[in-house]
């Protein structure tokens, strides 16, 4: 597996040269929301990636610090709204791309058990969803995040 330090995906996300499905749903306070880059066993799985580049939440600047929160809060509120997410894991991890990345992981009701919570990132190339329903799960996502932000932001 090619490393995603070098070059670092998260900035050539946050950049807009490199698109995961569905490419940035939503940006502000340094903070941009978009799809897992790769294969997803799960529709709507979500991470939240700090648009400067640093190791840890730790390091963080303090608005994109102060707004992770609500942030995160409402991308998951619309996982559950719009996409039926009986409940959402949140994983900072970073051991293997190392900047800061917060994924924001959808359990529904007919996911099996092997994939629910950190199951998920043990999928199988077989669990992977056709990419047309990746795709459309996050413009639906990309509605209702989009409706929760107050013009301007
Ligand atoms: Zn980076």
């Amino acid at each position: 597996m090619a490393d995603p330090n070098h070059p670092c995906i998260a900035c050539r996300i946050v950049r807009e040269d490199h698109r995961p499905p569905g490419g940035v749903l939503w940006r502000g306070s340094g903070l941009a929301v978009h799809a897992l880059d790769g294969p997803t066993p799960l529709p709507g799985w979500l991470v939240v990636t700090s648009e400067v580049h640093v190791r840890g939440w730790y390091d963080l600047p303090p608005e994109a610090a102060a707004a992770l929160g609500g942030v995160a809060a409402r991308a998951l509120r619309a996982q559950r709204e719009v996409l039926g997410a009986e409940h959402l894991f949140a994983f900072a991890i970073g051991a293997r791309l190392h900047p800061f990345h917060r994924h924001l992981v959808p359990r529904y009701a007919d996911t099996p058990a092997r994939l629910r919570g950190r199951g998920a990132f043990e999928s199988r190339p077989e669990d992977a969803l056709p990419a047309w329903r990746v795709v459309a799960a996050l413009e639906t996502l990309r509605r209702a995040v989009g409706r929760a932000q107050p013009a301007g932001t």
